[in-house]
């Protein structure tokens, strides 16, 4: 870059700037997309610095166009139009103040693909191509359900609000008890007794007030697991409970929704994805074909749980629902991951579609939602 050429740009006003892009002048927005995304001034092109040189041509072809650089606060805009210069354009300017200035003088703008709130919330999303405006906007317009705010629901809730899920809709009849925040950490010592719908609305509305949180402070049961989860994009089990378990996984091979499965105990968790919107997916049952008689089912209260286990094990589940949400990655589809807390180690199994599975099998027959008998299934 010819630093000997700076003294030599022209600076000038956003006001002025406006009145030349109305009179044919080319106006170049030279911040990065992710800043844009906020806004620009109405009528620049959005080009960030680093790609001005390879791009210009396709711009402004003729070099004795009138072309204008505008950046953030007006210091990138200068090496712009340094770069311009040294390419032999003859006429830029650099708009002085940037965008704060053009925006502080009232001047007119482009809303951005997201509102000023969003791009500054969701910049380190912004920043990665993977994700950027467009995953962005996939997010803001995603359905998710939670079925349980409890252990495995909590960290995954609380990620899934941060990261900008449109909308989070929480399903569970239990209150806060104080045994519950070793692990749950959407819940508070001063809500204990409270309806964990409500307090879980409590703490992600505080956290990001964009997302829109729909409660339903109810068991899931056959009569209602269809319209609970109907509409939604992917599904997290939370569930503490064989019975809702064997509801949900009805329910979403029915209704073609992706299941997100976690599952803890004592020192151990599992995850898997069953998304029956790939041929070879295989479902819950295909893993665990029939529920479990009420005397061998673990049961939570008495088997206990370390407190973090569930943190881990409901964070790799909002991972998996994110990357479904936006299409990139490899879901946990056909994998079972186990963690073991004591040892910390990951082991990977491979979880093939089961051709005789009373769920998902050819010979698989569906005869309505059915409530089995109530057994814990430890969370
Ligand atoms: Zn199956």
């Amino acid at each position: 870059m010819a630093a000997n050429s700076l003294p030599s740009i022209e600076r000038i006003a956003p006001a002025e700037a406006l009145r030349r892009l109305q009179h044919g002048a080319v106006l170049i927005d030279v911040r990065e997309d992710d800043e844009r995304a906020g806004g620009k001034p109405k009528g620049a092109t959005g080009v960030p610095l680093a790609s001005l040189a390879s791009r210009i041509a396709g711009i402004a072809f003729d070099r004795n166009a009138e072309v204008l650089l505008t950046c953030a606060s007006g210091a990138r805009s200068l090496r712009a139009a340094a770069i311009l210069q040294d390419l032999d354009y003859t006429r830029v300017a650099s708009v002085e103040g940037g965008f704060a200035r053009w925006k502080a003088e009232g001047l007119p703008i482009d809303a951005g693909a997201l509102d000023a709130d969003a791009a500054e919330r969701y910049s380190r999303h912004l920043l990665l191509p993977e994700v950027g405006i467009a995953g962005q906007e996939k997010l803001s317009k995603a359905r998710v359900a939670l079925i349980g705010a409890g252990g495995l629901g909590s960290p995954s809730a609380l990620y899934l609000a941060a990261a900008g899920i449109g909308t989070l809709t929480l399903i569970d009849d239990d209150k806060v008890d104080k045994s519950n925040l070793q692990r749950q950490v959407l819940h508070t010592d001063a809500r204990v007794g409270v309806a964990k719908t409500e307090s879980a609305r409590n703490t992600l509305n505080a956290l990001n007030p964009r997302v829109r949180i729909d409660t339903h402070e109810q068991r899931l049961r056959a009569a209602n697991v269809e319209a609970l989860i109907r509409d939604h994009d992917v599904v997290i089990d939370g569930a503490d409970n064989f019975p809702t378990r064997y509801l949900l996984s009805a329910a979403c091979l029915r209704l073609n929704i992706p299941l997100v499965y976690g599952a803890v105990h004592r020192f151990t968790g599992q995850v898997s994805v069953f998304d029956s919107r790939y041929a070879d997916s295989p479902c819950y049952r295909c893993l665990f074909p029939q529920p479990p008689h009420s005397e061998d089912a673990p049961n939570c209260a008495e088997a206990g749980v370390l407190g973090v286990l569930p943190g881990i094990i409901g964070l790799l589940q909002a991972n998996e629902a994110i990357k479904l949400l936006l299409g990139i990655g490899k879901p946990l589809v056909g994998r079972l991951l186990c963690f073991d807390a004591l040892g910390a180690t990951f082991r990977e199994l491979r979880l093939p579609r089961d051709p005789n599975c009373p769920g998902c099998g050819a010979n698989a027959e569906f005869r309505g939602y059915e409530d089995i008998m109530q057994v814990c299934a430890s969370t």
